[in-house]
């Protein structure tokens, strides 16, 4: 069997694989960068102490640690590191998203369609990623068949998952060359500071924020997605949701958000919960009660129900 660091860094260098989502892209290695999910000079640095905000560790190790000893400590990640991935070459890092980068977000609608078409090549990206490194997976089972069940599961989860996003990405990639960009509902609330977490992801909600559930997580083929990013501009805080128009699942999901009175404390909750590309400020972090953190921390990592971790 591998060695624990080995098998490690054969997780991590499918994470390191360099490609660009922009359609038909020939830099297919070359002028690969670290693209920002979120923008650096306006948001992260806005939030950031000495060049760093803080994120929960999402990673195998992180997992462990939360599980094994509870450990709710959150890491701090370099703002030039931190949401980004390897996903678009320079030139197209650049060209696509200059109208959300660099012009003031109204929203048009070219900027509600990149916005989510950065959120949806990331999570595209990062699956990709995970099914690619499953493999390594399939070696640690050989030695821990207690986790066989568990993995069969979470690799029939990402397989499909993979595959429905490889759809979307498809589609937008079609509707980005022909410059039609009217294909999504948004929900854009303004915020008169600069917001203390910012995150961005495509997800699958599964209850609204009464609790109630309202989608079927197992059925990945009909399952509705939503695009979720908070960031900031100018000193100005932004929460955009956006998803199809014909997504009824997830209009009655905003609908449900928009009945409750303390709307910004709902959207804090459900980012920690739905999205792992969420970093928050270090000073803020540090005046929250221990009881918040903790709340945090378990909305975090409570996704994870890896019960092999509990050895006896
Ligand atoms: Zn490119």
């Amino acid at each position: 069997m591998k060695h624990y660091l080995e098998v490690q860094h054969d997780i991590i260098k499918q994470f390191q694989k360099k490609l660009c989502l922009y359609p038909h892209c020939q830099n297919k290695n070359k002028d690969i960068i670290k693209a920002h999910t979120i923008q650096k000079s306006q948001s992260l640095k806005s939030i950031s102490e000495s060049g760093h905000v803080l994120q929960f560790d999402q990673t195998y190790n992180g997992i462990k640690d939360f599980v094994l000893y509870g450990s709710c400590q959150p890491k701090k990640v370099g703002i030039n590191k931190a949401t980004t991935f390897y996903g678009f070459c320079k030139k197209h890092d650049k060209s696509l998203f200059s109208a959300i980068e660099d012009d003031e977000i109204i929203p048009t609608e070219e900027q509600v369609f990149l916005f989510t078409f950065r959120t949806l090549a990331r999570e595209y990206y990062t699956k990709s990623a995970a099914v690619n490194a499953s493999p390594v997976f399939e070696n640690i089972a050989q030695e821990r068949p207690e986790i066989r069940h568990f993995l069969n599961i979470q690799n029939a989860g990402l397989n499909a998952g993979l595959k429905k996003l490889e759809k979307i990405y498809l589609s937008f990639s079609e509707n980005l060359m022909k410059r039609n960009y009217s294909i999504l509902n948004h929900l854009f609330i303004k915020i008169n500071q600069i917001p203390d977490i910012m995150c961005g992801g495509l997800l699958y909600p599964d209850h609204d924020f009464d609790r109630n559930l309202i989608q079927d997580l197992t059925d990945v083929d009909i399952l509705e997605w939503v695009s979720f990013t908070i960031f900031s501009q100018y000193g100005i805080g932004y929460i955009l949701f956006s998803w199809e128009y014909e997504s009824t699942i997830v209009l009655n999901f905003i609908t449900n958000l928009l009945t409750h009175s303390n709307i910004i404390n709902r959207i804090v909750g459900f980012a920690f919960e739905y999205t792992e590309n969420i970093v928050f400020s270090p000073q803020w972090w540090n005046k929250l009660s221990p009881a918040k953190q903790k709340d945090l921390c378990f909305r975090a990592y409570d996704n994870y129900h890896y019960d092999f971790y509990s050895e006896n």
